[in-house]
């Protein structure tokens, strides 16, 4: 439907915005005029669609099936583990799906998907599906290690040749400190020969003494992947203030990208603290200061590990202002640009709102601190063939 966007909030700007199955025309506000029949649409505000970086659409809408009583990591994963064996094509199909449709009514439009190794029927069930899904993209993700028992590293590496755009890995879980290292490297080497992307858990852990980042960003130099994704890094929390700052601009000069899960994090992480108990987030702002790009996860949506979630990235921004200290003025409107900027860097592209673009979201409130304060659902406007 032909709509005029009068007056609405675009970044900094008011802006006049006409849609015609694309944005066809943007200028200040009072500069543009509607043309018969267009809907007519004032004030609000107006970005591009949300990217989610970091989900397990596999483990997804399964909480409820294997309740987490002790909340921890440790139990979802056994949790998780239980369930795996009994999983279909079909469930994994149905889960999958209808968690895109809750993102979706969120404004998110692309998704990347971690799936465990460890099951062949999902990783054939995602990849099928990926296939049917424009902006979905998938990582191998071994979620119990490729070194801990024979078969792992077979299963994964048959995973990532069945056709996953990135190469997953989970280098502190792996049984030694050395061992975590050449799963890194190994991840690095299959993605070079395959021509894939690198996707890690990383460091998701509160041991300060879990430096898998620095390897990370070191087989990143090399310049030979055409993109690097770092997940979690929680034990940067935890390291020693000089190490956090070689590591941070290691970061940023290896152009590696880290994304923050803050809604798992700061639930799964400290359960080892007695008083005071650590927040389980990255140095988000000490990366941004250091140069580095950051992307914000949802990870979970009602899995073993998360019973909560609905797809919403403006709950996992509004977690990580508050567990990052970044309610500044300035770093809540770039937490709230993250999720249509860094957030798509991992799929090669960042929307823009201009002549030509294929869709827009339309948020019922004045400004970006609104938006996160609100949390509101979108009007989600896309072209027809997008
Ligand atoms: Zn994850």
């Amino acid at each position: 439907m032909p709509t005029f966007f009068r007056a609405v909030r675009v970044l900094d700007a008011q802006m006049d915005v006409r849609w015609d199955d694309g944005i066809v025309a943007l200028g200040a506000e009072g500069s543009l005029s509607p043309r018969p029949g267009d809907v007519e649409v004032h004030g609000g505000l107006v970005t591009p669609p949300f990217a989610e970086p970091h989900v397990h659409l596999d483990a997804a809408l399964l909480g409820a099936r294997a309740p987490n009583v002790s909340g921890t990591l440790r139990e979802g994963i056994a949790n998780w583990a239980r369930l795996r064996g009994g999983l279909t094509h079909e469930d994994v199909t149905t889960r999958a799906r209808d968690t895109i449709e809750m993102y979706r009514s969120w404004g998110v439009l692309r998704w990347r998907t971690h799936v465990d190794t460890g099951s062949a029927v999902a990783v054939r069930a995602l990849l099928a599906l990926r296939d049917k899904t424009p902006g979905m993209q998938v990582v191998a993700f071994p979620q119990e290690g490729i070194f801990r028992a024979p078969g792992r590293r077979e299963a994964w590496e048959a995973a990532v040749r069945a056709g996953c755009d990135a190469v997953g890995a989970i280098p502190h879980f792996e049984r030694t400190t050395e061992e975590g290292w050449a799963s890194v490297r190994l991840a690095f080497a299959l993605a070079r020969e395959l021509g894939l992307r690198v996707d890690l858990h990383c460091d998701e852990t509160d041991d300060p003494g879990s430096r898998n980042l620095e390897v990370v960003c070191a087989e990143a130099t090399h310049g030979d992947v055409s993109h690097v994704l770092a997940g979690h890094c929680t034990a940067m929390h935890s390291y020693p203030d000089p190490y956090a700052a070689k590591v941070c601009e290691l970061v940023a000069t290896s152009g590696v990208q880290v994304v923050a899960n803050p809604l798992d994090n700061v639930v799964l992480q400290g359960r080892y603290d007695g008083y005071p108990k650590r927040r389980g987030i990255t140095r988000v702002d000490e990366l941004w200061a250091a140069g580095a790009a950051v992307g914000i996860g949802h990870d979970s949506v009602m899995d073993p590990w998360y019973r909560l979630g609905t797809g919403n990235l403006l709950d996992a921004a509004y977690m990580l202002v508050h567990v990052g200290h970044l309610t500044g003025e300035a770093e809540m409107k770039r937490v709230v640009r993250t999720l249509h900027t860094e957030n798509h860097l991992p799929f090669g592209s960042v929307p823009r709102i201009a002549v030509g673009a294929p869709s827009l979201l339309h948020w019922p409130v004045p400004d970006e601190v609104e938006l996160l304060r609100l949390r509101p659902r979108p009007t989600v406007y896309e072209r027809r063939d997008a």
